[in-house]
């Protein structure tokens, strides 16, 4: 085993991130919230609503929006379950551009060249607009927009959404690399000697959303979900912080699942 790190300097310029829980203020939080709102009014005007689209595309435009706050707020403790959470929001909204893609193509409408200028207004009204992703005035008139203009100007507020996720994967990645925690670092040592012996990583248990101590699986002993497996934290009765049966731990390698929605499909 190497020798640990030396602690880092004071003084580092490290809030390029907003604090803990700030994620209102993160613009990849405001612009998912956006998309999300869209996409259920999307889904509502032009998705059958019994039919799995529907549902699928609004729970991976939810899981994104929910998953870059849910990202933030764990920030302090696990810097490596806000890489994880933030990869996870950037792969449902993948999925959610596919979707669109899929949507224009089958019903034979045109997709916008990311360059057209159809695009490029969309783009240009985004940037320019610095209300709050909540605005009532529909802006990009989600409730009254055809079905192809609709489809098509979310394609464009997703991609401005993956590149302000990918850039925030890179820096979390890069801090990580400088200032992980001991924990991280002994973590990706086992990982790095893992791979080396070719054996594959075994699924982690989720970390508690509240105070980041690894969790555990439980089942419920009372209520309304009495029987039914899920995560609860190691520090109970400390921190009484849960999660979804469904959400990380050995039922759900993520190499096999579709994405880690909230509610998703088993
Ligand atoms: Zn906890």
């Amino acid at each position: 085993m190497k020798p640990a790190k030396k602690p880092d300097k004071p003084g580092q310029p490290e809030r390029i991130l907003p604090k803990q829980g700030g994620y209102r203020k993160l613009k990849s939080f405001q612009i998912a919230e956006l998309i999300y709102d869209g996409t259920v009014c999307f889904c509502n005007r032009f998705i059958d609503r019994r039919s799995r689209t529907h549902d699928q595309m609004v729970q991976a435009a939810r899981s994104g929006r929910q998953n870059i706050a849910e990202g933030s707020v764990v920030s302090r403790t696990s810097k490596k379950m806000e890489l994880k959470l933030t990869n996870v929001a950037n792969a449902s909204l993948e999925e959610l551009l596919l979707d669109y893609e899929d949507y224009l193509r089958q019903n034979k409408l045109v997709q916008w060249d990311k360059n057209s200028p159809e695009a490029l207004r969309v783009r240009g009204k985004y940037k320019s607009d610095v209300s709050a992703a909540s605005d009532v005035s529909d802006v990009y008139d989600f409730t009254t927009a055809a079905a192809e203009v609709t489809a098509n100007t979310l394609i464009c507020l997703i991609h401005q959404a993956t590149y302000l996720l990918k850039r925030q994967i890179q820096r979390l990645e890069e801090d990580f690399l400088e200032q992980g925690g001991i924990t991280e670092r002994l973590y990706r040592e086992r990982v790095k000697v893992r791979e080396a012996a070719g054996v594959p990583e075994t699924p982690q248990a989720p970390q508690c959303p509240r105070c980041g101590k690894v969790m555990v699986r439980r089942v419920a002993g009372r209520g309304p979900h009495k029987g039914q497996p899920f995560w609860g934290c190691s520090g109970y009765p400390d921190c009484t912080g849960t999660r979804p049966a469904d959400q990380g731990g050995p039922a759900n390698n993520p190499d096999e699942s579709n994405f880690q929605h909230e509610g998703g499909e088993a």
